[in-house]
C-alpha cells in the first residue's frame, strides 16, 4: 500500500486503506505518514477476501534461510549491489564523452545499446525490480539524498515535498510519457543506433541530473515511482518475474502493529522509498527491492518470497486504471518501432516533415499520433468486447475518476490490458536482439580499445552471434513464447473477473483470446517484414 494517503490513487486500488483514518484532508495533505499510522481498531473483517488471492506462499520465503537473512539485514548490502553498475555508469559517460568516435568501438555506445537493456529485461523477466536494487540512477541520486552510502542516517538533504496529488493520481501513466518523451528524443538524435556515443552521454546525463533534481525536491524515490522513463516497463514487465518483494509473513500482526516502521523508518532501516506498505502489497509492481522495510521491521515481520511466473500478472485482484493504459501506450509505442520501419509510414513521415518543416525523421506529430491511435484500437477493442458480452443485469458506474474502475469500459479494460502484458514485453525483448545478435561482441574490442588495444579490425568486432535470418525466428519465437504467456494469463483472468459479469463465457473467452493472438500475430508479421533490421 502506498503510505501516501493522498494519492488517490493508491488509496482506491488499496482496501486496506479502510484501516487508516484518513478524514482530516488538511493533516493528510500536510503530513500523510503520520495520518498513514493513525490507526482506526484493528479491522478484521475481509481479510480472507483482500489479501487470499496473491498471499505469497510462506513456503517460498527465501529471507528464512539465516545466510540470506545475514546478507539482507547488513545495511552495506544495496550499496554493494549498486556500486559495481555505479562504475560501469560512470565509465560509459566518460567514455562515451572522450572516447572514440566510433559507436561500435566505443565502451559507452556498446555495452548501452548492445547488451544493456537486453540484460536488464531478462532481470525484469525473471526477478520483477531487480534492476531498481542495483540502479545507479536512483542508487546515486539516494545517496546525495540520504547524505550516506548506507548507514541510515535521520536527516535527508532534500526538501521533502510531495509529489502533487493531482499529478500522482495518474500513476504509471506519467512515466509512460517521459518515456515517450526519451524514446523521440533518441530516435531524432539517433542516439541508440549508436550513433555519435557523446549522444549517449549527454541522455545518461539528463537522466541522473533529472533523477537528482527529484530526489533533492521530493521525499524518498518521487522519481522512481511517478517520473523515471523505466519505471513502467520494469513495473509491468517484471510482474512476470519469479520474484514477489518483500512482503509481510503476517498481515494479523501488521494490523495491530503501532508503529508501522516499514513505512516511517525504524533504527536499523528507512521507511519504504517506494511509499509501498508491504501488508497490502499485490503484486511487485512497486517493491523497489531495496530491503529497507526487511531491516526497519521491529517484529522480524517481512519476508522475501518467490512466486511462480506471472503471478503478479494474474492475481491482483486490486487492478489499476493506470497500469492498465500505461500498458496499452507501452504496446503503441514498441508496436511504433516496428511500423516506422515500413515505406508506408517512412512515405507519411517525410510528408509530415515537410509541412511542419521539422528536419527529420521521426515526425512528433506522426510519432504521437501512431501510438494515440494504436493506443486507443486496443483500448477499443476492449470497449466493443465489453459491449458485446457485459451482462444486462448488471449495474456498471459512470466512468469516474481514472484510477475507478467501476464502469463498463474499464470493467473490461483494465484486465484484459494485465493479460496482454507478456505479449507487451516480448515484444520490447525481440525488438532489441538484432543488436544484441549482430553486435554484442563488440563490446570485447570496445573495451580493450579503452586499453589502447583493439580496434574496428578485430575479428570480435565483426563477428555476430546469429545471422538475420536466424535473427528474425528468434524474434518470432519470442513473440510465440509471449503469445502463449499472454493467452493463458487472459484465459486466468477472463476466467476469475470477466465471465462472472458477462452474458457469455463463450464469447468473453473467444474474444479476449482473439486479441491477444491478433496482438501477437500483427508483431511477429512486423518482425518478418523488418528482416532482422535494428
Ligand atoms: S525506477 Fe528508474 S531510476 Fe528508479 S531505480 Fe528503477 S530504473 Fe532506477
Ligand atoms: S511489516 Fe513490521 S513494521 Fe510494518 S506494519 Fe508489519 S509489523 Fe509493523
Ligand atoms: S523492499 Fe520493502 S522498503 Fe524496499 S521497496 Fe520493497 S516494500 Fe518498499
Amino acid at each position: 500500500m502506498s503510505i501516501q494517503v493522498n494519492d488517490r490513487a493508491a488509496r482506491l486500488a488499496d482496501p486496506v486503506d479502510v484501516a487508516i483514518q484518513v478524514n482530516d484532508r488538511a493533516a493528510r495533505l500536510a503530513d500523510p505518514v503520520d495520518v498513514a499510522i493513525r490507526l482506526r481498531p484493528p479491522e478484521h473483517a475481509g481479510i480472507a477476501e483482500r489479501f487470499d488471492a496473491s498471499d505469497p506462499t510462506p513456503g517460498l520465503d527465501v529471507a528464512r534461510n539465516p545466510h540470506v537473512a545475514r546478507l539482507l539485514h547488513n545495511r552495506k548490502f544495496q550499496f554493494l549491489m549498486i556500486l559495481p553498475n555505479q562504475i560501469v555508469f560512470w565509465t560509459v559517460i566518460f567514455v562515451g564523452l572522450l572516447g572514440t568516435a566510433v559507436p561500435g568501438l566505443n565502451f559507452g555506445a556498446a555495452i548501452t545499446w548492445y547488451v544493456w537493456f537486453c540484460l536488464v529485461f531478462v532481470m525484469m523477466v525473471v526477478a520483477g525490480r531487480a534492476w531498481c536494487a542495483m540502479c545507479p540512477f536512483g542508487g546515486f541520486a539516494e545517496w546525495v539524498q540520504r547524505r550516506t552510502f548506507w548507514q541510515r542516517t535521520q536527516k535527508t538533504l532534500s526538501l521533502g515535498r510531495k509529489f502533487p496529488e493531482g499529478l500522482a493520481q495518474f500513476g504509471f501513466v506519467l512515466p509512460v510519457v517521459t518515456f515517450l518523451l526519451l524514446t523521440w528524443i533518441e530516435e531524432y538524435f539517433n542516439i541508440a543506433g549508436p550513433g555519435n556515443p557523446a549522444s549517449t552521454s549527454f541522455m545518461v546525463i539528463g537522466i541522473v541530473a533529472s533523477a537528482l533534481i527529484f530526489f533533492l525536491v521530493f521525499e524518498r524515490r518521487t522519481f522512481c515511482r511517478y517520473i523515471c522513463p523505466l519505471t513502467s516497463l520494469i513495473g509491468t514487465v517484471g510482474s512476470m518475474g519469479m520474484v514477489a518483494g518483500f512482503r509481510t509473513r503476517d498481515r494479523e500482526v501488521c494490523l495491530s502493529c503501532k508503529t508501522k516502521d516499514c513505512m516511517r523508518g525504524g533504527d536499523q532501516g528507512f521507511g519504504c522509498p517506494w511509499y509501498t506498505w508491504p501488508a497490502s502489497a499485490d503484486s511487485n509492481l512497486y517493491c523497489g527491492l531495496c530491503t529497507e522495510c526487511y531491516k526497519s521491521c521491529p517484529e522480524e515481520n517481512i519476508g522475501l518470497f518467490l512466486q511462480k511466473p506471472f503471478t503478479s500478472v494474474v492475481a491482483p485482484r486490486r487492478r489499476r486504471a493506470d497500469v492498465a493504459w500505461a500498458i496499452a501506450l507501452l504496446w503503441g509505442l514498441v508496436l511504433y518501432q516496428q511500423i516506422n520501419f515500413t515505406n508506408a509510414y517512412n512515405s507519411l513521415d517525410s510528408w509530415l516533415n515537410g509541412h511542419l518543416h521539422i528536419p527529420h525523421y521521426p515526425n512528433p506529430v506522426g510519432y504521437l499520433g501512431l501510438i494515440a491511435i494504436l493506443t486507443l484500437v486496443t483500448a477499443g477493442v476492449t470497449r466493443s468486447i465489453g459491449a458485446l458480452c457485459a451482462r444486462r443485469d448488471v449495474a456498471f458506474k459512470q466512468a469516474g475518476n481514472f484510477a475507478e474502475r467501476g464502469s463498463r469500459f474499464r470493467a473490461y479494460f483494465v484486465p484484459i490490458a494485465y493479460g496482454l502484458i507478456p505479449v507487451v514485453g516480448a515484444d520490447y525483448f525481440a525488438r532489441q536482439l538484432p543488436k544484441f545478435f549482430k553486435s554484442s561482441p563488440r563490446v570485447v574490442p570496445a573495451v580493450q580499445h579503452m586499453f589502447g588495444a583493439a580496434g574496428v579490425h578485430s575479428w570480435l568486432y565483426n563477428a555476430r552471434l546469429l545471422s538475420d535470418p536466424r535473427i528474425v525466428t528468434t524474434q518470432v519465437a519470442v513473440i510465440a513464447l509471449g503469445t502463449v504467456a499472454a493467452l493463458w494469463a487472459t484465459w486466468r483472468i477472463t476466467t476469475r473477473e470477466l465471465i462472472p459479469v458477462s452474458r457469455s463465457a463463450l464469447a468473453v473467452r473467444v474474444t479476449t483470446s482473439g486479441l491477444v493472438i491478433v496482438c501477437g500475430a500483427a508483431a511477429a508479421v512486423l518482425y518478418v517484414a523488418m528482416q532482422a533490421a535494428n
